[in-house]
């Protein structure tokens, strides 16, 4: 079967005949027609001399002006193809300099790293015939404009931040101190600026940022952490995992947060901290959390894996609590290329744990003063965030507007009473990890949306207390179970543009009014 196009990479002769050609031109239309599409359009870096020089000799041609330089080329090619992108060139593409035309066959290797779907478009004779990936303007399919919805979209965001990437991955690369280097301590106060707390702990993960955050305050076998039954498994996990026991206190059903009016009753003897988390981006009632922490002396940790860039009375996620975990997985609101996590504090004496904590617990080099894990950061990814730090502001706002617009395109169906929008409460901003709404015979609803190519998911179907390896019969918050049932997170991120939104909301409309879906 075809593959359908995805990425399009010009080659200098075809540049240079798209800087010369008019506007209404073939190549023109069709290029235009591929990026409605979605294809990106590519020009290879290792050909960049040749094709400004082509581009130069195609304007001299055309304008009597005669004085066209090399800016100027660089000018034109902005003006013509505005949504292309310089694909790098690596030092492995001239491998094959054995070939009688390397630049082509280096052409090839680049191409290859945008997947199987890559072709280049070329006039030039010798390499068309070198058949696939290269192809003639007449190869190129008729597009018919189709709107894709993505659950998430990295590549939209990676096309933005490139050529940071590119350099800051680079550098490491070459400064070679691929663990703690300068990345992390640049990356820790950058974090710890926006988030206006003292100390930020880069960590491998969300969940190792919990764990050594337990780890610090000293949670061991025996001792009650309280959180909330419906978050991802990892919350509880590392309670167990220290031999101390999650209670499980119920959500509020509106923000699917801990019910902070529920927590004081579940304090007991035992009880060694409260672990709330901020679901789906937008933070717990932490001013009720933290008094409940100071009258029984006991640590809050905020489980801010989903919100960082949320606020919360105009404070950010993050600075809530005696400890704040986040993490960087790829799919979170600011996510790396791998696993990474980070822990804040403005507690000296626990930021100093925790450093000691990230590396096997030493204080200095081979001495070690307390039990610890591997716990550290790459500096690669470090890197990576750095450069996503760069649009995250803007990320976070356009993601507040794809909540928006879902707001506005859904309302007449939660009118309806087919579903349930979700609720920020208006002391808080949420990063929107997820858009979740509430629907009833949701994974018949999910299906459906599925097989009309609308990508959903559920977080999460179970309550913590249901897991297998986490099993409590006696737990009852029958609100997270009614929330397990029901929950149906929708595509979200920053890209999402107006077009695949109504798709979604056109969808799910049409899904809701079959007649099937009400007697569940
Ligand atoms: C993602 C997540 C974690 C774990 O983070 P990782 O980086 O995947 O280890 C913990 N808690 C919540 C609420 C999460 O969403």
């Amino acid at each position: 079967m075809n593959q359908p196009l995805t990425d399009l990479v010009l080659d200098a002769g075809i540049a240079a005949t798209l800087c010369r050609d008019m506007p209404d031109s073939d190549l023109h239309s069709a290029l235009e027609s591929c990026c409605a599409q979605g294809v990106r359009l590519w020009l290879y870096a290792g050909e960049i001399a040749n094709t400004l020089s082509r581009i130069e000799a195609a304007i001299k041609r055309t304008e009597a002006t005669q004085i066209a330089s090399a800016l100027s080329a660089r000018q034109r090619l902005d003006q013509q193809l505005p949504a292309f992108q310089w694909l790098a060139a690596l030092s492995g593409d001239m491998e094959c300099a054995d070939d009688p035309e390397p630049l082509a066959a280096a052409l090839v290797q680049a191409a290859k790293r945008l997947g199987d779907s890559a072709r280049i478009l070329t006039s030039v004779r010798s390499r068309l015939d070198r058949g696939m990936p290269f192809m003639d303007l007449e190869s190129v399919p008729a597009l018919t404009p189709q709107v894709r919805v993505d659950f998430i979209d990295l590549k939209a965001q990676q096309d933005r931040i490139r050529a940071a990437l590119e350099s800051g991955i680079h550098r490491v690369l070459h400064h070679g101190r691929y663990v703690m280097g300068d990345e992390i301590g640049t990356l820790e106060s950058r974090l710890a600026q926006i988030t206006e707390v003292e100390h930020c702990i880069c960590v491998s993960s969300g969940t190792d940022a919990l764990l050594m955050a337990l780890l610090a305050l000293e949670v061991g076998p025996g001792d009650e952490i309280i959180t909330s039954p419906f978050s991802f498994f990892a919350t509880a996990e590392v309670i167990a995992l220290l031999g101390a026991n999650p209670v499980y206190v119920d959500i509020d059903p509106a923000t699917f947060n801990i019910d902070a009016a529920k927590i004081e009753v579940a304090v007991t003897g035992h009880t060694r901290g409260i672990l709330p988390v901020n679901l789906y981006g937008q933070c717990a009632e932490m001013d009720e959390i933290n008094a409940i922490g100071q009258r029984h002396s006991l640590p809050v940790i905020e489980d801010a894996a989903q919100s960082f860039g949320a606020t919360y009375r105009g404070r950010a996620s993050c600075a809530l609590s005696d400890i704040a975990c986040t993490s960087f997985f790829p799919a979170k609101p600011l996510g790396a290329y791998g696993d990474g996590g980070a822990c804040f504090t403005s507690d000296a004496e626990l930021a100093a744990r925790l450093r000691q904590i990230r590396d096997h617990g030493q204080d200095r080099r081979y001495h070690h003063v307390r039990l610890g894990v591997n716990g550290r950061l790459d500096t690669l990814q470090a890197t990576v965030l750095l450069a996503k730090l760069d649009v995250f502001d803007n990320e976070i706002n356009r993601r507040q507007e794809a909540a928006q617009r879902y707001a506005e395109q859904l309302s007449s169906l939660e009118r309806e009473g087919k579903l349930v929008l979700p609720i920020v409460q208006s002391h808080n901003t949420s990063s929107w990890a997820q858009y979740t709404v509430r629907v009833k015979g949701r994974d018949e609803v999910q299906r459906a949306l599925a097989s009309a190519g609308i990508p959903t998911a559920v977080h999460y179907p179970v309550t913590l207390y249901q897991q297998p390896a986490l099993i409590q019969t006696e737990a009852n918050c029958p609100e997270g179970d009614r929330a397990a049932d029901e929950v149906l997170s929708l595509p979200m991120h920053p890209y999402l543009g107006d077009e695949a939104q109504a798709r979604v909301s056109d969808v799910l409309a049409d899904v809701l009014a079959r007649p099937m879906l009400d007697s569940t």
